[in-house]
């Protein structure tokens, strides 16, 4: 396993904070004139945080990984004609699993809508885990195409908490095909090309493709993930980072359960002999997560929960090879590899403003545990609902008005309060060492089910959240009361500043 990490270097890990690269997904995307780059990274050498520099044309690769594979969907596209000069009702920006899943739905009511993204067949890049009731709720069980009758998390090398909640792995091409099939027999037209500008009018706005085409729309919805295309932020911009890096993988044997997927494996033995990235681990810890799909075929991701800055990926590789290599899993070819940067929390995008967004870039990554997929199909009914009833015949809203109450029904006070809390976890996870994130995990597994399910998706509303911290304190152990009490004080008192100054 050690010769997986190659010399050459095709990560090109980027400073943490400052830029991201073209491989890390929507990262580093250029904006011209009002779309400012929000990340930027330097071609020749990248400077890593603490004085660390590599090459980025030399990065680091993982030798057994195939080129990467780009699959499209074979579909006939009803394609967008800019010669008619037509205004549609909505035009979405970015068909990811959020822009598409609002597209769906509003073309579903009949209104007319306009997909615009640069590559829109591609199937989906990222490996999205979910737990099957969020599906189940969506009536989305046949886009999982791997389920687990329950999921294991491995505190340390003592003790283990056996999760009984099924986990499914998405099938992003069923899922996509899925959304893409209705959108086409809706009557959803699309552009391929970026979105690289907005002007707006009182009663419409004109989006200018990097193509030079021009699509005008009464509304306008910013699904362009975390390169946040079109929503604006007014508050400095500081979230933290989930970095993960992921192999799907044939391999000749693993330990795990193929009936429980790894939710997380904080245990450090692989390190026992580099003393140099124990200690790095046990300052900034990183756990496995895994799929296991069969006795031989395995997704595996070392992930870094959340740390500001980011970890750097090449740490991240460096600390999975080790724990490969002492688990004994040898790895004979890998399918795929993922590349995770996910910002987590920071300030909400301005509320309200005349883009409308939804996803990565409307602030809806969970931002204690970087989920966001589930969360955001469950919100696209209220984003579509909202346009269709304001843009609707009846009510016959435009502009500002509409983009105002469509915000409001995306961000109520409650959902905003909801992750003011969310936020007041990542704060405290940023601050909370290997061994406090174990005795942190190790109580918040033990809550009842309703807790440690209602937090991590989303079901739990402040008052439950109150109820859900003073449980979660009481089965700490006095140790983990101490630490929560030490590291947990400036960022609640944050919290309560932050949610006595945002009112309706
Ligand atoms: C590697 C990875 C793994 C993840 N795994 C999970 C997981 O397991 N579970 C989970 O819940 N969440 C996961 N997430 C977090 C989150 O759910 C995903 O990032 C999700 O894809 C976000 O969906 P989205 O539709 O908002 O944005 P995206 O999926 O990023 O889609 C944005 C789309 O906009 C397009 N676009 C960008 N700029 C422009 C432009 N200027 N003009 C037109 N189009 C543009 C892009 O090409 C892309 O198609 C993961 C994230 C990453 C990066």
């Amino acid at each position: 396993m050690d010769t997986l990490l190659k010399i050459h270097n095709k990560l090109e890990f980027l400073h943490p904070v400052h830029g991201f690269a073209d491989k890390v997904g929507a990262f580093g995307s250029l904006k011209t004139q009002n779309l400012e780059p929000k990340f930027h990274y330097k071609k020749s050498h990248i400077k890593l945080s603490k004085g660390f520099c590599v090459k980025a044309s030399s990065s680091t690769l993982l030798e057994l990984v195939p080129e990467t594979k780009k699959e499209n969907l074979e579909f006939d596209l009803p394609m967008y004609d800019p010669s008619k000069n037509r205004v549609v009702d909505l035009a979405v920006v970015g068909g990811g699993p959020a822009g598409l899943a609002v597209a769906q739905q509003v073309s579903e009511a009949g209104l007319s809508v306009c997909s615009i993204d640069p590559s829109p067949k591609l199937i989906w890049p990222n490996n999205y885990g979910v737990w099957v009731d969020e599906f189940e709720a969506m009536d989305l069980l046949d886009c999982l195409d791997t389920t687990w009758s329950g999921a294991v998390v491995y505190i340390d090398d003592k003790t283990t908490k056996d999760l009984d909640r099924p986990y499914g792995r998405v099938n992003r091409k069923q899922l996509k095909s899925k959304m893409m099939q209705k959108c086409i027999s809706n009557g959803v037209k699309f552009h391929q090309a970026k979105v690289v500008k907005v002007i707006h009018e009182e009663l419409k706005s004109l989006l200018i493709c990097n193509d030079g085409v021009t699509i005008q729309a009464a509304v306008v919805l910013d699904a362009t993930g975390f390169s946040r295309c079109l929503v604006q932020y007014d508050k400095p911009y500081n979230p933290g980072y989930q970095v993960a890096y992921g192999i799907l993988a044939e391999v000749e044997e693993h330990p795990f359960d193929t009936n429980k997927m790894v939710f997380m494996d904080w245990r450090d033995s692989h390190l026992n002999n580099n003393k140099e990235l124990k200690e790095r681990n046990r300052k900034i810890p990183t756990f496995l997560y895994a799929m296991p799909f069969s006795s031989q075929r395995i997704f595996l991701e070392e992930t870094s929960l959340v740390a500001r800055p980011g970890v750097p990926m090449k740490d991240i590789q460096e600390r999975m090879v080790a724990r490969l290599s002492h688990l004994g899993i040898k790895v004979k070819s890998i399918e795929e590899d993922e590349h995770c940067v996910i910002p987590m929390g920071g300030p909400l995008p301005v509320l309200p403003q005349r883009v409308v967004g939804i996803g990565g870039t409307a602030g809806m990554v969970h931002p204690s545990t970087g989920y966001m997929v589930a969360r955001t199909l469950a919100a696209a009914p209220i984003v579509a609902n909202a346009i269709v009833q304001y843009l609707g015949s009846n009510r016959g809203i435009l502009g500002d008005d509409l983009s105002a109450e469509v915000w409001k029904d995306l961000w109520p006070i409650e959902r905003r309060r909801q992750r003011e809390f969310f936020c007041f976890g990542m704060d405290v996870l940023l601050k909370l060492d290997l061994h406090s994130t174990r005795r942190f995990f190790n109580a918040f597994f033990d809550l009842e089910p309703r807790y440690w399910h209602g937090f991590l998706s989303s079901r739990l509303f402040l008052p439950d959240l109150l109820l859900f911290g003073l449980s979660l304190f009481s089965h700490a152990s006095n140790t983990s009361r101490l630490e929560i009490m030490a590291k947990g004080t400036v960022p609640l008192v944050n919290m309560i500043n932050n949610l006595i100054q945002d009112r309706e």
